[in-house]
């Protein structure tokens, strides 16, 4: 499979001195076993943060209407949180709202 970026690293690593880490980094191919575990984290983090966030929506009253608000959009971004006006992009989902919700409201 061809790796555009890749390429484009070894090709400046011929004029521009790269530290071998960053080289390594960049032009290593993940073990398949590493991605597969990472990914397996991931999903089971999300589930964990799914869970959690429909027993929030379950809850009523104000919990509820802050877990409505700091709900994840389909990119899992928040979609309640404000812009601070430098950031082009919204927060990640689980936001600063949340984990805060998260972690007060009753279990
Ligand atoms: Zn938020």
């Amino acid at each position: 499979m061809a790796n555009g970026l890749r390429d484009s690293i070894r090709k400046v690593e011929t004029y521009v001195p790269i530290s071998s880490a960053l080289l390594a980094m960049y032009t290593t191919t993940p073990d398949p076993a590493d991605v597969a575990r990472r990914r397996a984290e991931r999903e089971a983090k999300e589930a964990h943060e799914d869970a959690r966030h429909a027993e929030l929506l379950a809850a009523g009253g104000l919990a509820q209407a802050v877990a409505e608000l700091h709900s994840p959009d389909d990119r899992r971004e928040c979609g309640g949180c404000d812009f601070d006006g430098y950031e082009a992009e919204r927060p990640e989902w689980p936001c600063r709202t949340w984990t805060l919700l998260d972690e007060q409201a009753d279990r």
